[in-house]
């Protein structure tokens, strides 16, 4: 007879237990993104004879990996970013969470890690900003930070599918993304290409982000604020850490196209873009105005542009909702489009409604389904 072995355990949020801290900070706000941390951090162990163990709060610390682990040598982790607001009515609440978490347990099962039953992970993390909840700003537009984490911790230099693993969740407390009121900044594109056909752009894993920086760090030393990804030649993915869209008039008519690449594989699936086109197929579609996920290329919006049809460029995600974009260089034609702001203008219509529906709901002024209360 063979032998019949134990069913893994499922992460199971009432094995909670909570350590806290013996000498909590106060809160303070963060200098720059994500570099203050709250007093606790959440940590759930995983093995692959076991399941998931008993999760735990524990003070904000280190951790004791041994050098050997997996995820140091084949970057195999995945993460999350998505925010907890307090409202305008003292609630806490978090944005569509459940979407976060279902591109959590997508990118986990892609890199080989185990995924999480995500009710349980949603309940973890609501007991996470109870015990840390003096860190969530009482600031309109200021939120906490949150970013749970997987790692493979295996330690071993196979590079086989994961026999161990780490979740762990730490938030930082974060102000507005727009120190100096809502700005259009500067985007260029790269040469280097970000994601290809049949690649992992559309998980968010460690590998996908690690070497973006070269190319964003050079986009800073030339004088731009964010990195536009091309495909291809000329055709828009998506920027650094946001998805991107335009609205462009049509050549022969007043009629406005909202317009964003489409989720094939290339570019992550934003919660934020996911809103704003439910948004905007909810409240602008019309006969004048449509939505669509299309191809986009930069031929196109220096078309457009050059005809004064380029009405908008914005960026959106979780950090910056929505970002609005004054002028896009594209670096290797040595062009400069202009992107429909006039001089004394920091956003278009559009950019400014989207970000104004999306934190009415984040801030509760909007009772919507989104905004999830404990
Ligand atoms: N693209 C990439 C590569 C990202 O890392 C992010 C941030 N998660 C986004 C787009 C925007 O996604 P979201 O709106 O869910 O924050």
């Amino acid at each position: 007879m063979g032998s019949v072995s134990a069913p893994l355990s499922g992460l199971d949020a009432s094995l909670l237990e909570i350590l806290l801290s013996p000498s909590p900070k106060s809160p303070q706000e963060s200098a720059a993104f994500g570099s203050t941390f709250t007093n606790h951090m959440l940590l759930v162990e995983w093995d692959s004879t076991v399941g998931w163990k008993a999760p735990r709060i524990v003070p904000y610390g280190s951790l004791a990996l041994s050098p050997a682990v997996n995820v140091l040598h084949y970057s195999s982790t995945c993460f999350e970013g998505m925010k907890a607001f307090r409202g305008n009515d003292g609630k806490l609440r978090l944005f569509r969470p459940s979407m976060n978490l279902a591109r959590f347990n997508r990118s986990a099962a892609r890199i080989g890690l185990p995924t999480v039953d995500e009710d349980e992970l949603l309940k973890l993390i609501w007991k996470f900003l109870e015990v840390d909840q003096s860190f969530i700003p009482n600031k309109q537009g200021h939120s906490l930070y949150l970013r749970p984490t997987m790692i493979a911790t295996n330690p071993d230099l196979a590079l086989v599918m994961p026999t161990s693993a780490l979740l762990f969740l730490i938030a930082s407390p974060v102000g507005s993304y727009y120190k100096s009121g809502f700005k259009a900044i500067t985007m260029e594109t790269v040469p280097s290409v970000r994601a290809w056909p049949g690649g992992v752009g559309d998980f968010k894993v460690g590998p996908n982000y690690g070497p973006s920086v070269v190319p964003h760090h050079q986009a800073h030393l030339n004088g731009s604020n964010q990195t536009l990804w091309l495909i291809d030649g000329d055709r828009i993915t998506e920027a650094n850490g946001m998805n991107i869209f335009a609205v462009i008039r049509s050549k022969d008519s007043e009629k406005l196209e909202l317009a964003t690449p489409p989720l094939d594989g290339l570019i992550l699936s934003g919660v934020t873009r996911d809103s704003v086109l439910k948004l905007a197929r909810e409240k602008l579609a019309s006969s004048s105005f449509h939505v669509s996920e299309r191809k986009l290329t930069m031929m196109e919006l220096q078309e457009a542009s050059s005809e004064g049809r380029l009405r908008e460029l914005f960026g959106t995600g979780t950090a910056v909702v929505i970002l609005p974009v004054r002028l896009l260089k594209w670096k290797e034609k040595g062009v400069a489009i202009s992107c429909g702001l006039n001089n004394d203008q920091e956003a278009g219509d559009v950019a400014t409604e989207m970000k104004r529906w999306i934190e009415d709901v984040q801030f509760g002024q909007e009772k919507h389904e989104w905004g999830v209360s404990m």
